[in-house]
């Protein structure tokens, strides 16, 4: 049995880290306006490892499971969470949104031609929507570029 891909919630100093941990697929809570409290109580509830670059908070007493994150630098915190906690790098690859954390669901081509730009609608043939929200993506576009970038990090995609 594969080990269960942890979930996370970070705080406020670390939104793009939480952008970049839902484009791997990974379930992320971004607490922008939680006070210490509110983020242990949280990260505890739902047993979710605590993302934090606060130190005073690493002070606390009986902190649930968390990482403190060096680097104020986005690339290198997704290194630094990637290899402590053993992510792959791959397999849901645009699984959830990554503006609202909710998994994402497929759209027909048809539905999605209504409501993006018609270069869009012209040269992709995948679509997906979140429920949530209602952004629209195109997987084949945005897995391209994210590769890109994942690369550039020196985290190589499968
Ligand atoms: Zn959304």
């Amino acid at each position: 049995m594969a080990t269960a891909t942890p979930m996370f919630i970070a705080d406020a100093a670390l939104g793009r880290l939480a952008t970049w941990l839902r484009l791997l697929g990974c379930d992320v809570v971004y607490a922008r306006a939680a006070d210490e409290a509110e983020l242990i109580r949280h990260a505890r509830a739902e047993q979710r490892v605590l993302l934090t670059r606060n130190t005073r908070l690493l002070r606390r007493r009986a902190l649930p499971p968390h990482l403190f994150v060096h680097s104020d630098d986005f690339r290198l915190q997704l290194k630094q969470v990637v290899e402590a906690c053993g992510l792959r790098v791959a397999p849901a690859f645009l699984a959830r949104c990554v503006r609202c954390n909710t998994p994402i669901e497929n759209l027909d081509r048809a539905a999605a031609c209504t409501r993006v730009p018609e270069y869009v609608c012209e040269t992709q043939t995948a679509f997906a929507r979140c429920p949530s929200c209602g952004r629209i993506y195109w997987p084949a576009t945005h897995v391209a570029r994210m590769r890109r970038e994942l690369a550039r990090m020196g985290l190589q995609a499968d």
